[in-house]
């Protein structure tokens, strides 16, 4: 398969550059030439396959023979290592639970996959990678276990000290190895000024082969598809249109459900919901794209307010805003809606969904009012102990801790200190090898 940038349709490269190089060099986003059909005998018998030969097979249709199948294989069995359950909340209501990762929430999917398909490029080119990234919370814990062990990788994770809650800090800095968190005395913006600043720093480049682990890489993308085909293949009444709601924020993961459809996937509808950062549904609804600064939200994962992916579904859409239409529904939701959203579940499924799900099944309940016809199904995104505080404070009930949290929130925090200066970074990043 080959990957065209979304600013040029004749800047092509093949799958491994598109991953080494995350973003295109004219600043454009990776996109796949065509979208070959899944096998409609697959489709139908698909209740036979185990989560990762369903996720083998999506993966070499975007990847072809650019790595081994045996490789393959074992870059699968490598991240999706935990299960994707549809559990089933009520008539016609499904979740699809997508924490079951270690940093509880859906990014661990993407974040994994794109880890080992780059230690095996990094391997084959039998060279080091350095990775910086700067996180203000959860991206980053993805990233970090993602690549937790992956040999010829370092990753360097630059958080705002003290401007993270408690359990993202026990995430971001209880790993050892190849995983180095740094503490900023600053803010998130001086991270990612930092982070920019190396990036064209070019002796500390050629030093380091500096890489970044961008949340818009290919290899990020492409793995949310499967998950997609593994709750289909849990649904029980196939013969119902089947929709799903996908809480949605920089539009990676509505971006790989549209991709599954386009591959052949029988899903009727997409719901995009979003909180009150809601340029996507505006520009659904409209046409017009009004890209502006995010509103802080309790669903906080989904505070983006320029949404990076939206021109790979005006992509696959050849920008044809009634194709859009047709295939996706989206409508925000505030705060206090996502409150009640969260009592109502639990009131009338006895399911605790987080602020994110929430927000999912608000926008589900509007499209659909859960009629006969359908087989709704809700992304959840993050696990509800992630957002214990809120929940609590509604549902008036305590909420479990998993143990994969408990275990990190036990262990000590380790971290280098620097201050938010450039030539601290750079003097200690250049200090390693
Ligand atoms: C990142 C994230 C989202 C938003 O996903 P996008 O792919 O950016 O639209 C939703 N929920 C949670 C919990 C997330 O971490």
């Amino acid at each position: 398969m080959k990957y065209y940038s979304t600013n040029n349709k004749n800047l092509i490269v093949n799958f491994e550059t598109a991953v080494m190089q995350g973003l295109a060099e004219d600043g454009g986003l990776f996109m796949p030439v065509s979208f070959p059909k899944i096998d409609n005998e697959f489709i139908q018998s698909i209740e036979k396959y185990s989560f990762q030969e369903i996720a083998f097979r999506i993966a070499k249709l975007f990847i072809d023979d650019e790595i081994s199948e045996s490789n393959l294989y074992d870059i699968i069995s490598n991240s999706i290592t935990f299960p994707a359950p549809l559990v089933q909340i009520g008539k016609n209501l499904y979740v699809l639970e997508l924490f079951h990762g270690p940093t509880l929430a859906f990014k661990d999917f993407g974040a994994r996959f794109m880890a080992k398909t780059m230690g095996h490029f990094v391997a084959k080119r039998n060279i080091q990678l350095n990775i910086l990234v700067a996180t203000s919370g959860d991206t980053g814990s993805a990233v970090a276990h993602g690549f937790y062990d992956t040999p010829g990788i370092n990753v360097f994770i630059l958080y705002p000290k003290g401007k993270v809650s408690f359990i993202q800090e026990k995430q971001l800095t209880t790993l050892d190895k190849n995983i180095i968190a740094l503490e900023i005395d600053g803010t998130f913006d001086d991270c990612q000024r930092l982070v920019k600043t190396a990036f064209v720093d070019k002796d500390l480049n050629k030093k380091l082969n500096l890489t970044s682990a961008n949340s818009i890489n290919i290899s990020r993308l492409l793995p949310q598809a499967f998950y997609y085909f593994e709750a289909y293949k849990q649904i029980v009444n196939k013969n119902n249109h089947s929709i799903f709601s996908v809480p949605s924020g920089n539009l990676g993961n509505l971006t790989a459900g549209l991709i599954a459809k386009k591959i052949g996937l029988p899903i009727s509808k997409f719901i995009g919901a979003v909180n009150s950062n809601k340029v996507f549904a505006e520009f659904l609804h409209t046409g017009i794209f009004n890209p502006r600064s995010s509103i802080q939200t309790l669903s906080n994962a989904m505070d983006v307010g320029n949404p990076s992916n939206l021109i790979r579904i005006r992509e696959i859409y050849s920008d044809i805003l009634k194709d859009m239409q047709n295939d996706i529904y989206s409508n925000s939701y505030d705060d206090n809606q996502t409150r009640k959203g969260i009592k109502e579940v639990y009131e009338n499924y006895k399911y605790i969904i987080d602020p994110h799900g929430s927000v999912g099944y608000l926008a589900l309940k509007d499209y659909i009012k859960f009629n006969q016809q359908f087989n709704g199904v809700i992304l959840e995104t993050a696990h509800p102990a992630k957002f214990k505080d809120v929940i609590e404070e509604e549902l008036n009930i305590e909420i479990e801790i998993p143990e994969r949290l408990a275990v990190c929130l036990n262990k000590e925090k380790r971290t280098v200190e620097l201050s938010s200066k450039y030539e601290d970074l750079r003097e200690f990043l250049m200090g390693r090898d």
